[in-house]
C-alpha cells in the first residue's frame, strides 16, 4: 500500500553531514552542522554536565516517572529566570509561562501550534534568509509564512533599511520571528540601538516578537548580554514569545532540552495561555523527558555549577572567535581576492561566508570540505590543523 511513496529529499543541513559519512578521503572537513567540536575535531561533553549527571545518579530519591505535561516546574522557573534576567518584573508579576519542550525546534512547533489557534493573525514573518527549518515548521503548525529582508550580500552585513520597510509595511499584529543573537545563518546580528529601532516600530505597529534563542552565550560569550534583545523588548510591558535551546550552550543536542516562555500581560491570562498550551502539547507527545531538563536544573540552581558552566562556555565562545582570526590570516596570507573582514565581524557559530552555490561544490569536490550550498560555514566544527585545507580550498574556489 505504500509503493507509491517517492523518496524524500536530504534536509538541507543534516544532508551534508551523510554525504561526509559517505566519502573515504582520509582527510576531510565537515563544516555543515552546527554542533560544537574541540580543536582535536572531536565533540564535547561540558565538565559541569558531566557533574550534574553523576549528581543525579547518585541520588537514590530520583525515579523515572512521567514529568507533568509542562515539564519540570524548576526547569522552567530557572530558564525564564535565565533568559529575562534573575530580577525580571515579568517574571515577578507571574506575567510568564514557561513550558519545556523539545530543544529549540519543538518548542517553535509548540508556539506555532499555539498562534496558529489563539491568536488573531497567522501571518508570520522571518528574516530572509534564515534557519532551513523555520518556514518549514511554521506552515505545518498553520501559520502563513512571508519574510523580511535582513541580510545585504553587497556589505555581508545587516540591511536595516530593507528590515525596517517590511516590518513597516507588515499588516498590524503580524507575528515576526526574530533571532535573539548569532543569526543563523548571516552571523549578522543587529547592535542594540537597531535592536532598540525595530522595538519602537514593531510595538508601533502591535507586531508580535517571537525571539528564537538558540545560541543564548555563543554570541559574545556572557550569557546576559545575548539576553539582552529579548530584555529590551520585555521591559516595555509588552507580550513576547521565547524559544529557548540548550543544544548548543549546554551541548545537550541530543537530550532535546528546551523551553518555550510566552510573556503576557497578566498573571491571569498566563495562566489561561499555559491551560491551552497544555492541550497543544497532551496530544503530540503527552509530556517532555525528564533526563536533559534534569540536568539544566542541576546546573541553574546551583551557584558553583553555574559559575563553571560560564567559564565552559566563553572556553567554546573564545575558542570559535579564534578560528575566525586564523581563517581571515590564512586567506590574507594567501593573497585571496576579496573583503574576507566579514569572517572577523560576523558573530556565532557561522560564518556567511558568500561562496556561491558552484564553489561550494567544487570545494567539496575537490577538497573534500563539506558546508551547505549557501555557503554557510560552522566556525565550531572547525580547529587549527583544518584551517590551511579550508583556506587552500576557499582560495581555490575564487581563483576559478
Ligand atoms: N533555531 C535556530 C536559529 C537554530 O540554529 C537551531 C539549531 N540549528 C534551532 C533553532 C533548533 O535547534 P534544536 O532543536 O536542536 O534546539
Amino acid at each position: 500500500v505504500f509503493s507509491h511513496v517517492v523518496r524524500a529529499p536530504e534536509d538541507p543541513i543534516l544532508g551534508v553531514t551523510v554525504a561526509y559519512n559517505k566519502d573515504p578521503s582520509p582527510v576531510k572537513l565537515n563544516l555543515g552542522v552546527g554542533a560544537y567540536r574541540t580543536e582535536e575535531g572531536k565533540p564535547l561533553v561540558l565538565n559541569v554536565v558531566k557533574k550534574a549527571e553523576r549528581l543525579l545518579i547518585n541520588d537514590s530519591s530520583r525515579v523515572k516517572e512521567y514529568l507533568p505535561i509542562v515539564g519540570l516546574a524548576d526547569f522552567n522557573k530557572l530558564s525564564a529566570k535565565l533568559i529575562f534576567g534573575a530580577d525580571s518584573p515579568a517574571i515577578k508579576e507571574n506575567r510568564v509561562t514557561t513550558v519545556q519542550c523539545l530543544s529549540g525546534s519543538g518548542s517553535l512547533r509548540v508556539a506555532g501550534e499555539f498562534l496558529a489557534h489563539h491568536y488573531h493573525q497567522c501571518v508570520i514573518y522571518i528574516p530572509q534568509p534564515t534557519w532551513g527549518n523555520h518556514p518549514k515548521v511554521f506552515t505545518l503548525a498553520g501559520l502563513s509564512v512571508k519574510t523580511y529582508r535582513y541580510y545585504d550580500p553587497t556589505t555581508r552585513g545587516l540591511n536595516f533599511q530593507g528590515l525596517l520597510e517590511d516590518l513597516g509595511s507588515a499588516p498590524s499584529g503580524a507575528i515576526v520571528l526574530l533571532h535573539a543573537c548569532a543569526h543563523n545563518p548571516t552571523g549578522v546580528d543587529p547592535t542594540i540601538e537597531q535592536w532598540e529601532h525595530i522595538r519602537k516600530l514593531m510595538r508601533s505597529k502591535a507586531l508580535l516578537p517571537f525571539f528564537d534563542s538558540a545560541y543564548q552565550g555563543f554570541a559574545s560569550g556572557s550569557l546576559d548580554a545575548d539576553a539582552q534583545p529579548v530584555r529590551l523588548f520585555v521591559a516595555d510591558g509588552g507580550e513576547c514569545l521565547v524559544a529557548q535551546s540548550y543544544a548548543k550552550n549546554l551541548g545537550l543536542y541530543g537530550e532535546r532540552v528546551g523551553a518555550l516562555s510566552i510573556v503576557l500581560r497578566s498573571a491571569d491570562v498566563a495562566s489561561r495561555v499555559e491551560s491551552q498550551l497544555k492541550t497543544v502539547i497532551r496530544p503530540m507527545y503527552s509530556s517532555p523527558p525528564i533526563h536533559g531538563a534534569s540536568i539544566v536544573a542541576t546546573i541553574l540552581k546551583d551557584r558553583n555549577l553555574f559559575q563553571e558552566w560560564t567559564v565552559e562556555l566563553k572556553a567554546m565562545a573564545d575558542r570559535i572567535i579564534r578560528m575566525r582570526q586564523q581563517l581571515f590570516e590564512a586567506l590574507r596570507a594567501r593573497g585571496t581576492p576579496g573583503d574576507w573582514t566579514h569572517i572577523l565581524k560576523q558573530i556565532g557559530m557561522f560564518t556567511f561566508t558568500g561562496l556561491n552555490s558552484e564553489q561550494v561544490a567544487f570545494m567539496t569536490k575537490e577538497y573534500h570540505v563539506y558546508m551547505t550550498s549557501d555557503g554557510r560555514i560552522s566556525m565550531a566544527g572547525l580547529n587549527t590543523k583544518m584551517v590551511p585545507l579550508l583556506a587552500d580550498a576557499i582560495h581555490a574556489a575564487v581563483m576559478r
